[in-house]
């Protein structure tokens, strides 16, 4: 559903006038600059956005009629995207003429390429012409968590591809040298980064937001129940008023202190809404097993073990839990790993990167952790336990049936949590079928 449109705001305003103003009598902030020669890309055969053939089909809006750069259009094709997802199509033809959005929308409907397509477009629309200095990003998006950090950055430099932008990643728990450096060794255009490490560069003088352009923040809902509002509140300070930036947040939910942030944070703001069942649901069959507590995870190490899964994220509720699912599956030969908040941040690269090489069959997951994870061909999800919060059953099941795949998700309801499935399903806006498990699995 398209929302209201509220106001205007002219791209030239928020690119052009408003920065070129600032850029008179910006100071440098005493660290190194950079001329822009940025190193030209070696010569490639040259790409005519004719090579991107999309059919015209009637009521389907194209990529190619959004006025986007060929480089970029170039990155999209490349990435195999055919037509705007519904939240890009609902949200592009605004947010590239500079207008602000709140989009509420979970991960899978392709929200962080509608907010990249936007930034991309607006840097490579506005060159900005003489010196600049180390440490000065022009977009910035602050996500909750590291994996959704490092998917963002992954999903930037897909796009682009073609372009000479770069992107940088700042997070906790990795090397705040290696970070350092690649903010000094270079202008940086677009920085990913969770709001703890953003602001450990803000303070010790490595970063300075006073000309960003776009600001994003993703998983805003997410964001407040981690706690980290402060932190963001003091971002979104450092960054130019919000009449001289482009600002899209994005939420799965509009909870009434989502709504109070985003009327603080953002200029006549134009609403989309994503509605979740049109998220991966289609995709996914869903399977709940009823079944007694003390059965739960030999019913797990049975469908893990079955032939015919072939790669599953299993998630639970609780750290220990993680902990403990994954210590008796390995203990009993199965190749799986763990991402929670108690694994360190290099460790948890590494077991994602083992999960996507498919060295290790099973992944098991906190939802901080698990959400937004992006792999290809997860046959299966298992819901160990009943996430507390509904919307979360949405992200989980969501982690499969991706990309035009069939997948299936397999909830465990004990005693302890069967009470949950009523507001799943008035989420879902539809009735889960509950069954017994197959003999043979609680073997
Ligand atoms: P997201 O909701 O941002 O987590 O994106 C979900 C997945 O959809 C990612 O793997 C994207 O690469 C993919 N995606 C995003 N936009 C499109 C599109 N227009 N067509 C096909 N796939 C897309």
């Amino acid at each position: 559903m398209l929302g209201k449109l509220f106001g205007k705001k002219n791209k030239a305003e928020v690119t052009s006038s408003a920065p070129q103003a600032k850029k008179a009598d910006k100071k440098p902030h005493g660290r190194g600059k950079h001329q822009q020669s940025k190193k030209a890309k070696p010569q490639q055969p040259a790409w005519t956005v004719d090579q991107f053939k999309v059919p015209v089909l009637d009521g389907k809006a194209r990529f190619h009629d959004l006025g986007i750069d060929d480089r970029l259009m170039h990155g999209i094709a490349d990435l195999g995207f055919e037509y705007p997802s519904a939240i890009q199509a609902a949200s592009l033809p605004h947010t590239l003429q500079g207008h602000d959005v709140i989009g509420k929308a979970q991960t899978g409907t392709g929200k962080t390429a509608a907010f990249l397509i936007t930034i991309i477009n607006d840097l490579l629309n506005n060159p900005i012409e003489g010196e600049r200095f180390a440490g000065e990003p022009r977009a910035v998006i602050i996500a909750p968590t590291r994996e959704l950090v490092v998917q963002i950055a992954d999903d930037a430099r897909g796009l682009l591809k073609h372009t000479d932008i770069n992107v940088v990643t700042l997070i906790g728990g990795a090397d705040y040298q290696k970070q350092q450096q690649q903010l000094q060794n270079n202008c940086v255009d677009i920085v990913v980064a969770s709001p703890g490490r953003l602001i450990d560069f803000m303070q010790r003088g490595d970063l300075y937001l006073d000309q960003i352009e776009v600001l994003v923040i993703d998983e805003a809902d997410r964001m407040l129940d981690m706690g980290f509002i402060p932190q963001v509140r003091r971002i979104v300070r450092s960054t130019p008023r919000k009449e001289d930036r482009q600002t899209l947040l994005f939420s799965a939910t509009f909870t009434p202190e989502v709504l109070s942030l985003t009327e603080q944070w953002t200029f006549n703001p134009i609403t989309i809404e994503i509605e979740p069942e049109s998220v991966a649901t289609d995709s996914v069959e869903q399977k709940v097993f009823i079944v007694a507590a003390q059965d739960k995870y030999r019913l797990l190490k049975n469908i893990v073990t079955d032939d015919s899964v072939e790669s599953v994220i299993v998630f639970a509720n609780r750290r220990d839990q993680v902990r403990k699912l994954s210590e008796r599956l390995q203990k009993a030969g199965v190749k799986c790993g763990m991402l929670s908040g108690e694994v360190p941040q290099n460790k948890r690269t590494s077991t994602l990167q083992n999960f996507k090489d498919g060295k290790l069959k099973v992944l098991i997951a906190t939802d901080v952790a698990g959400r937004g994870i992006h792999v290809k061909g997860i046959s299966h999800v298992v819901n160990y336990t009943l996430p507390e919060d509904p919307e979360d059953y949405v992200h989980r099941i969501g982690r499969t049936g991706r990309a035009g795949a069939k997948g299936t998700s397999i909830s465990f309801a004990c005693e302890d949590d069967a009470f949950l499935l009523p507001t799943i399903e008035e989420l879902l806006g539809d009735k889960l079928k509950c069954e017994q498990p197959p003999e043979e699995l609680l073997r």
